[in-house]
């Protein structure tokens, strides 16, 4: 068991002070940090923290995978770890996106290879040939705008915002107010002519800005995001299409999961992201980086849904609740110490006997492995390789830790 210590990027939606000040750095920092990578993808593997130095938790993997990985894992998933951790930090939205299923992630992969477009080009695609489904668990207050909402319910948010030139949309989604309804409506809008789009938004943005001054409460929270998007993307059909999204506020502890093709955008907050270990954005709108449309077409799921739905139900078990997902190559949950768990050692099997990763996310607790121990305040990560496990838990105070495993 080591520490390990993540791979920050930074991006310009990310935040000078929420992932400082996690891991215990100076505040600001001095670009705006927006993701804290821990795991071993080759774009940016964590670290592991060794008498001998730091070593790539990527290099540790090809120099040991049976003793890393455990049998189980490799048997399912090969040689590389088969989740990846992140830390999100959005001070403003990020891009409107979706993931491929394997299959078209696989497709996508050889053919942008056939095609010749060199994996690290900016328009390239699909930079592996892994599926992304997503778990996200807020860590303080999020914000996110995820899956289509059922028709009907757009259809009032549409009419509510009193614009005329929304009406023949209406009409169109009242008319077919299902999966193939919303696939109009969406590839209506973000394939529409520039010009078109010039009219539709600022006249969207006029609707949102009376609704909200008219202190109507109903859908308050979708048109100030709507006027916030549209002031951070004039002229972007984005903006109209998240009109069409599920408007989502998480407390810390809760959590979304998002299968392939589920289009969505995170708008503010900090969270915990789990993963399978793939880099395969589509995008289509609000970014300044690739947008592919078509491809993005090819991918969403237009399958209306529930914000409950994407809720993923949990369950405890002992010191651990667990987030059940459908995904194979992880497993999440979040360990509490408290109360009767203080001031003695406990055990915390994991239910999958592969490598974890642990995150601390509060107060202090010392983790014991067949290796040792290591002590994890907030903000510090552990690798637990599969031959080093089950571990033991000890902690003085409250404290919660985060622990990502190979799915069961
Ligand atoms: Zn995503």
């Amino acid at each position: 068991m080591e520490l390990l210590r993540g791979a920050i990027r930074t991006y310009a939606w990310g935040s000078r002070t929420a992932i400082a000040e996690f891991t215990g750095r100076p505040v600001p920092a001095v670009h705006p940090e927006a993701e804290l990578w821990l795991g071993a993808h080759p774009a940016d593997p964590a670290r592991l923290q060794t008498e001998d130095g730091e070593v790539s938790l990527l290099e540790r993997l090809a120099a040991d995978p049976d003793g890393q990985l455990g049998a189980a894992s490799r048997a399912r998933f090969g040689d590389g770890l088969p989740f990846l951790v992140k830390v999100l930090a959005a001070d403003e939205p990020l891009s409107l996106q979706a993931h491929p299923s394997a299959e078209q992630a696989l497709e996508g992969y050889r053919r942008e290879e056939q095609l010749g477009i060199p994996v690290t080009s900016p328009v390239r695609n699909y930079r592996d040939t892994s599926h992304k489904p997503e778990l996200l668990i807020a860590l303080e207050p999020f914000e996110a705008l995820a899956g289509f909402r059922p028709a009907g319910q757009t259809v009032e948010l549409l009419r509510a915002l009193a614009v005329s030139d929304l009406d023949p949309f209406i009409d169109l989604l009242n008319d077919q107010s299902d999966a193939d309804g919303l696939r109009a409506l969406f590839t209506t809008w973000i394939t529409a002519p520039q010009p078109d789009i010039d009219v539709l938004v600022p006249a969207v943005l006029d609707g949102a800005i009376h609704y909200v001054s008219c202190g109507a409460t109903q859908f308050a929270a979708e048109a100030k995001t709507v006027l916030e998007l549209g002031e951070r993307y004039p002229g972007d059909a984005g903006v109209l299409a998240a009109l069409l999204l599920n408007r989502i506020s998480l407390a810390p502890g809760e959590a979304i999961f998002l299968p392939a093709g589920n289009l969505h955008t995170y708008l503010r907050g900090v969270a915990l992201e789990v993963m399978a270990n793939s880099d395969n954005v589509l995008r289509g709108g609000l970014t300044p980086k690739h947008v592919d449309v078509p491809e993005l077409l090819r991918v969403l799921d237009f399958t209306p849904t529930t914000e409950a739905q994407l809720r993923p139900p949990t369950h405890r078990d002992g010191l651990e609740l667990v987030y059940d997902t459908p995904a194979d190559e992880f497993a999440v949950s979040l360990l509490t110490l408290d109360g009767h768990s203080l001031g003695h050692e406990v055990d915390a099997p994991a239910r999958h006997d592969g490598p974890q990763i642990l995150l601390c996310t509060e107060g202090c607790t010392t983790v014991s492995a067949k290796s040792g121990a290591l002590t994890l305040e907030r903000g510090m990560a552990a690798w637990v390789a599969a031959d080093d496990g089950p571990i033991r838990l000890a902690a003085r105070r409250p404290s919660t830790l985060f622990r990502a495993t190979v799915g069961v």
